[in-house]
């Protein structure tokens, strides 16, 4: 575990980082723990981050959070990568492990789990959708798998991504992409995920309402004011829902702890956040 006196520099790139919740997260799992961290936003265009990587390092700067749209940059520049990586293609962490080297990971399947866990939903021998097939849904693809689901279909607007997404995991568990048109033809699943960026634009995607059928359970990734949409469509209906900001924090736990090697308690600062947001 790093030292109590010595200054911890993290920092989040990505663009737009402005409106992240992640400096208040950390900064609140530094004050659980007494260290001494500073976390800063720092606004990173794509074909940026090496440059900007090498001033944070002078600056002190040890490890990073990767957003959009650097996770495969950030995957591409580190010396090595963890499975979830390499299966995912991006990363949203990078550890410093001398100069000029980083260490790339991927904490969103882990969050997720976590998250899952801590409500006693769980993953195995459970028929599974997932909506969407961005960054995300390719961050938790592998994580979800290796908890032994009975299935994973991957539904997209843009069909092919689920399709070369699914056939990357082929082999970890019976997973298999589509696009839209093959919604209608569903038997129901147990969980269904929501991984499209939809929920910003104020809307639920029409798949999602096809998909939440009978007993499922709906685990939204989106989180405040875009998860609202859908919450509110499950509540009018209910149906069990789960927004994404437990696994927002408990991604950012795994990242603390890869940084820091001290274990952050993520439930309290959960609480927190969800009480800011009331
Ligand atoms: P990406 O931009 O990589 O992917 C967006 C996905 O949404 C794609 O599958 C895209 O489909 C789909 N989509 C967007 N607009 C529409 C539309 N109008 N109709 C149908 N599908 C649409 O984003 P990410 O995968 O990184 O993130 C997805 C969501 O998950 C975001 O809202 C993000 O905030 C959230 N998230 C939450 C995390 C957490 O810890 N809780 C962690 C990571 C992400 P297509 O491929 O066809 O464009």
């Amino acid at each position: 575990m790093v030292a109590r006196n010595q200054l911890i520099r993290l920092a989040l790139f990505g663009a737009p980082v402005k409106h992240s919740k992640s400096p208040a997260i950390h900064a609140a799992f530094a004050r659980q723990l007494g260290l001494d961290v500073s976390y800063e936003a720092i606004h990173t265009e794509a074909g940026q981050l090496r440059d900007a990587l090498a001033t944070f390092e002078k600056s002190g700067g040890t490890g990073a959070n990767i957003t959009l749209p650097l996770k495969r940059e950030a995957m591409e520049l580190a010396v090595s990568a963890s499975d979830a990586v390499k299966l995912a293609e991006a990363a949203n962490v990078l550890v410093r492990e001398g100069e000029g080297r980083w260490t790339a990971h991927n904490t969103d399947g882990a969050g997720l789990l976590r998250d899952l866990a801590e409500a006693g939903w769980t993953v195995a021998g459970q028929r599974i959708a997932i909506l969407g097939a961005g960054g995300a849904t390719a961050g938790i693809l592998g994580a979800l798998l290796a908890r032994q689901p009975a299935s994973i279909r991957v539904f997209n607007r843009t069909g092919a991504k689920a399709e070369a997404l699914a056939r990357r995991h082929a082999g970890l568990a019976d997973v298999r992409g589509f696009g839209l048109d093959a919604v209608a033809e569903q038997d129901e699943f147990d969980l269904v995920i929501n991984a499209t960026s939809l929920g910003h634009s104020g809307e639920v995607p029409e798949a999602l309402k096809s998909l939440l059928r009978g007993q499922s359970l709906c685990q939204d990734l989106n989180y405040g004011l875009a998860a609202a949409p859908l919450a509110a469509w499950c509540a009018e209906r209910a149906i069990n829902y789960r927004d994404g900001l437990g696994m927002l924090v408990a991604q950012a736990a795994h990242s603390f702890r890869l940084w820091t090697r001290a274990d952050p308690d993520a439930g309290p600062v959960l609480a927190a956040l969800r009480a800011e947001e009331v």
